[in-house]
């Protein structure tokens, strides 16, 4: 342990080393992510990859400022799928995407993820995805054929150095084959274009038609991200493991060509699986796990710690266990929390307390959140034993003369806390933890039995007192006793 800060180390997948993290303008940080395609609610593995671009956003907002980091999530709102659901349900298309954006936006929310700064819409950018594909073409990056354009691998020599699949492992598999295989020259070549589907397309130099889905994203990027500077290389691209090939790998081959450079980002982020016990979550074993639902049985914040378990580089295994014990554990800090309230305030801490520093220098090493959840779970139970010794003398009416070690109790308790903003857990208000999902009426009926307990026990009536309390516990609250009188929570 030291008081120096780390600096903030990533896994880059593009040179395979963890590395010093160096932006190319500290004042303007540029980092992108895969959105959703919308046309149906995300499930859990999707919710990893948001929650850890989310991580990543909040540590480089805290080391370079709120407005220093510029991060762009998009929506791909055009896609066969949705055309086809569009189809089948009668529903215009707009209303499906605006719904699942919508749904998406606010389940993403619900785990504590901040908005991005860009949420770029896939056809709100047709036109940087024509002029792009144009681009392409006219560079002899891309080819028609039957009514497609297709970007042509051959021409790009650095194909695979992010997935490893590089021509020359490629060629080995080419085949020509039906459907779209054959159409193309190489059988890794990808579309960029394709003719329209039901009616649904627009008019391009190149024939009417809609967008692949790899171009949307170099678009977009570009567009939110680079479009005003002198560079088109962004500082991070992250996304989940599975997009690395062949969609991140088409991105860089068509970014680096269209914009003249030899990379698309400096630094490659990808997260692991996510499984579903000893499987892998697929809609054929039935084993789907949407954010929707779990929402409506677990707080955000509990499957945000569960999702965090894990390194994101390593696979996670999604259980209900998992989940328990996250919520155990979140109760636990927000019990010391709801003890400590009256003394912490507003804990948002002193950037320079070398508690704090330790606590971040652990996100700071590619951003390792179990040891961090480690580190804060000793820290808690020695903070615990020295704080309860504090407060045991401030009951006793000692304010002034222990204000001192009150001070140094509470600056420790502060510094760690504080980490925990940065990794948006501990966002609520301790009570309204525990009272968390309680209609208005239960509310005011636990109020009720607390206040009973509290005159009873002010009157010296324990049975009344007792009764009380056994009547809260067959409700499944839990009523406590303190100095400001007898509160519930629930059990
Ligand atoms: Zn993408």
């Amino acid at each position: 342990m030291t008081d120096q800060t780390h600096p903030l180390t990533l896994y880059n997948s593009l040179t395979r080393t963890k590395e010093q993290f160096v932006p190319q303008d500290p004042k303007r940080v540029t980092m992108y992510n895969c959105g959703p395609t919308v046309y149906s609610y995300a499930h859990i593995g999707n919710a990893r990859a948001a929650v850890v671009a989310d991580v990543l956003f909040r540590v480089l907002r805290h080391i370079y400022g709120e407005d220093a980091v510029v991060y762009a999530r998009n929506i791909t709102d055009v896609d066969d799928r949705i055309i086809q659901s569009s189809k089948e349900t009668g529903f215009p298309i707009s209303e499906i995407t605006e719904k699942y954006a919508r749904i998406y936006n606010e389940d993403l929310a619900g785990l504590n993820c901040l908005a991005p700064t860009h949420q770029p819409h896939a056809t709100k950018h047709i036109d940087d995805m024509i002029a792009m594909i144009s681009d392409l073409i006219e560079k002899g990056n891309a080819y028609e054929s039957d009514g497609h354009m297709f970007f042509d691998v051959s021409t790009y020599e650095a194909y695979g150095a992010l997935s490893g699949n590089t021509l020359d492992a490629l060629r080995g598999g080419d085949r020509v084959g039906e459907g779209e295989v054959a159409r193309k020259r190489n059988a890794a070549d990808f579309v960029l274009w394709k003719p329209e589907l039901h009616g649904v397309g627009w008019d391009a130099p190149f024939g009417r038609g809609r967008p692949g889905w790899h171009i949307e994203c170099s678009a977009m990027a570009k567009a939110t991200l680079t479009e005003t500077l002198e560079t088109d290389v962004i500082d991070i691209h992250c996304g989940g493991v599975d997009l690395k090939f062949p969609h991140h790998e088409n991105e860089i081959a068509q970014s680096c060509c269209a914009n003249n450079e030899d990379k698309f980002a400096n630094y490659w982020v990808h997260n692991e699986f996510l499984n579903m016990g000893s499987e892998k979550m697929s809609k054929s074993l039935g084993n789907v796990t949407l954010v929707h639902d779990l929402l409506k049985e677990w707080d955000g914040e509990v499957i945000r710690l569960a999702l965090l378990k894990a390194h994101y580089r390593s696979e996670l295994n999604w259980s209900e266990d998992l989940l328990r014990e996250s919520k155990a554990q979140i109760d636990g800090w927000y019990r010391s929390l709801l003890l400590r309230k009256k003394e912490l305030g507003d804990f948002y801490s002193d950037k320079s307390d070398s508690h704090f520093i330790n606590m971040t220098n652990l996100l700071f090493d590619d951003l390792d959140t179990p040891e961090w959840i480690g580190g804060v779970s000793d820290f808690s139970e020695k903070s615990t034993e020295e704080f309860e010794s504090v407060i045991s003398i401030i009951t006793e009416n000692n304010w002034e003369r222990n204000s001192t070690n009150l001070a140094g109790a509470i600056g420790v308790l502060k510094a760690f806390l504080g980490t925990f903003h940065i990794l948006g857990l501990l966002q609520k208000d301790p009570e309204e933890w525990f009272k968390g999902n309680t209609s208005s009426d239960d509310q005011a009926e636990f109020d009720a039995i607390a206040k009973r307990r509290e005159t009873a026990r002010a009157a010296k009536d324990w049975p009344a007192a007792d009764a009380a309390r056994d009547e809260a516990k067959a409700l499944g609250i839990v009523l406590e006793d303190g100095p400001e009188g007898t509160s519930w929570r629930k059990a």
